[in-house]
């Protein structure tokens, strides 16, 4: 007998078998209508197969596709997927054939990815390189010749010109009659390169990210799908596209945490799946960063990937000047030194950028007397204050619900509430008064329009003189007219609950200042900070990133985090606390038994930093698997025992440990 594994829409962790009606047509990877219980659902068959099965199979319906939705390379990722990500198949499939796809057999006009060159964007061919993009186009065209999976790290400061190497190494792909998938990590920055790409390449590039509308996606996956399109340009889920042809895969800004999946299964990293990707494809997967994550140093320092490093900047001018200073006393903001730097660039027509790393005014409002705290009761953390009209109000960051603020303590009617903290909005009040006539534009979460691009395209259009901002302006942005960068606050994210907050911080900084001194005139950068000798600080300081990684690279190798192990966070969530409760502590005690001998770490339980969300407890623990664990601890966390009232869920490679 015939028989089809196949894997459908539903939340299991297994494919079923099928019987395939004698004299049918059906290959790997093509779509196929099947009974399931009571219900017809649309599944996709990842195997065909020879056996005789040891009960009745149920048999095949219908056959959807005329050839594979997926290919050969699309079922591995697939598998790879529900295996690396502890994720139900069926969600992977439907991850990699998303259901917008009806037929495949719908045309699809290829003009309408080919953009004509417009004057004056031509292909810089006359460009000049550096000597270091010289050595290192050369050297990955190299490998990109030789047809097998490579990883290279291309390490450049930060102006360095790496976009200039990804563009002639994409063309080199094409010639080589491949196609490319480049990885951005925000939507906001995949049009203007979709735009220089498509201008300089004179093939069809695709546009990918999910605010795109379900026709144009579709026309999208089907072009690349077939092979018509030869470059993808997108944000993190582009790294599922179907790509028959592919050469080169390059994430830019690779550390960016963006590149996690988080919210709807599999929980993947796009970092990983494109490594995967490459490997399976045999094509050359460039990782690219000016601060690199610490993953992706130690596969440079352990030789599985190949360093290329870009230590000049393109343009003559040197890397900006840092100053660090000390933030100033009570009740202000902003330093008198900071503020002399930003009259400064005022009276000269220069830009500047003020870093700010929380949204909103102040970040806690609390009682001076009894320490009453406004905590949001859907989600169980501390309201932030927030400009509103004719004063302020109070909102929760997570769930975004608004509400007064009290004139005086709801608790013990004590009128002294203290707002303490600095949010962009209260840099920017203090800038309205010490540099009146400013004009002034903010950049974080509740701006309207971020998404578009529109306050980026204000302030390159010098309709603004500062930008003040959350650590959005840190991305890979070029504004030629910014030669001041100031960080307010250096020190917050040193204190997250989070083992990458180093890293994090060091990664923050170093960006944030390489939007300096972009084109001729030589920036600065001021840093203000209560802990200048942090090693995250002091190197960012000196842009001495190697520095950084030798000294953090033991801590975490310590204490047991990546890259010396593999994180698992299991999150129980239940709208009773204590069966919440109780079910997690039941769980780690048999996970401890199972895992024991074999070198985990069980961190927890405990509740989660973000206790209550959607009417839902919830308590988290988190497992350190050494290399070679991951396997088992999902074998074995995928066994415990499941009820109804509590829900765990996985999450391999956490960025989220709220
Ligand atoms: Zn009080
Ligand atoms: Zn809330």
């Amino acid at each position: 007998m015939r028989i089809a594994e196949v894997a459908c829409p539903v939340p299991l962790h297994k494919a079923f078998h099928y019987e395939v009606p004698a004299g049918w047509e059906l290959k790997p990877g093509e779509r196929v209508r099947v009974p399931f219980g009571p219900r017809r659902l649309t599944g996709l068959a990842l195997s065909v197969f020879e056996g005789e099965p040891e009960r009745p199979l149920k048999r095949l319906e219908a056959v959807l596709d005329r050839f594979p939705a997926l290919d050969s390379h699309g079922l591995e990722c697939a598998r790879w997927l529900a295996r690396r990500c502890a994720a139900p198949i069926g969600d992977c499939v439907k991850a990699l054939l998303p259901p917008f796809i009806k037929s495949l057999e719908e045309p699809v006009d290829e003009r309408q990815f080919v953009r004509a060159l417009t004057p004056g964007r031509a292909p810089k061919d006359g460009f000049k390189l550096t000597d270091g993009q010289a050595a290192a186009l050369a050297a990955l065209c190299e490998r990109l010749k030789l047809r097998e999976s490579r990883v290279a790290l291309l390490y450049g400061v930060p102006a360095s010109g790496k976009t200039e190497v990804y563009l002639r190494l994409i063309r080199e792909a094409i010639a080589e009659d491949g196609q490319a998938l480049f990885l951005l990590p925000e939507i906001s920055l995949t049009q203007p390169f979709f735009e220089e790409f498509s201008a300089c390449l004179g093939v069809p590039v695709v546009l990918w990210h999910s605010r795109l509308g379900a026709r144009q996606r579709r026309q999208a996956w089907l072009a690349l799908r077939r092979g018509q399109a030869r470059v993808v340009v997108g944000a993190r889920s582009a790294a599922l596209l179907p790509l028959p042809k592919l050469r080169l895969v390059v994430l830019d800004e690779e550390q960016d945490e963006s590149f996690k999946q988080e919210g709807q299964a599999p929980l993947y990293h796009a970092r990983s799946l494109a490594l995967e990707r490459a490997r399976l494809a045999g094509a050359l997967a460039v990782l690219g960063s000016a601060t690199p994550s610490l993953e992706s140093w130690q596969l440079a320092r352990l030789g599985r990937a190949e360093l290329f490093s870009l230590p000049q900047r393109v343009s003559s001018t040197e890397r900006p000047s840092v100053v660090v200073l000390p933030p100033p006393g009570l009740g202000r903001v902003l330093a008198e030194e900071l503020l002399g730097r930003l009259r400064e660039r005022l009276s000269r027509g220069e830009q500047s950028i003020l870093l700010v790393n929380r949204r909103g005014f102040s970040t806690v409002v609390m009682c001076r007397k009894c320490g009453w705290v406004d905590r949001c009761p859907h989600c169980g953390v501390a309201k932030i204050q927030h400009e509103a009209v004719g004063g302020f109000e109070l909102r929760c960051h997570h769930c975004e619900r608004r509400g007064p603020l009290p004139a005086a303590c709801p608790k013990c009617r004590n009128p002294a509430l203290r707002a303490s903290g600095v949010g962009t909005q209260k840099v920017v009040a203090e800038l309205r008064r010490e540099l009146p006539g400013a004009r002034l534009l903010r950049f974080d979460g509740d701006t309207p329009r971020l998404k578009d691009g529109e306050p980026y395209r204000r302030f390159l259009n010098k309709e603004a003189d500062v930008l003040v901002g959350t650590k959005l302006v840190a991305k890979s942005f070029h504004f030629p007219d910014v030669t001041l960068v100031g960080v307010v606050d250096a020190d917050t994210m040193l204190n997250m609950p989070d083992f990458r907050s180093s890293e994090r911080t060091m990664q923050l900084l170093a960006q944030v200042a390489g939007r300096s001194g972009r084109s001729g005139k030589r920036g600065e950068v001021l840093l203000q900070t209560l802990h200048p000798e942090h090693l995250a600080i002091a190197n960012a300081a000196r842009g001495d990133y190697g520095a950084f990684a030798d000294a953090e690279l033991p801590l975490r190798r310590q204490l047991g985090y990546p890259p010396y192990s593999t994180l698992v966070r299991l999150l129980w969530t239940g709208p009773q606390e204590p069966a919440v409760a109780a079910a997690a502590e039941a769980h780690c005690a048999a996970l401890r038994r199972e895992l024991g001998a074999f070198g985990h770490e069980l961190v927890g339980p405990a509740a989660a930093v973000l206790p209550l969300q959607r009417r839902r407890f919830r308590h988290h623990a988190l497992l350190k698997c050494p290399p070679e664990g991951l396997e088992p601890a999902l074998l074995a966390a995928r066994a415990l025992p499941s009820s109804s009232s509590v829900k765990l869920k996985l999450d391999v490679d956490p960025y989220d440990f709220f």
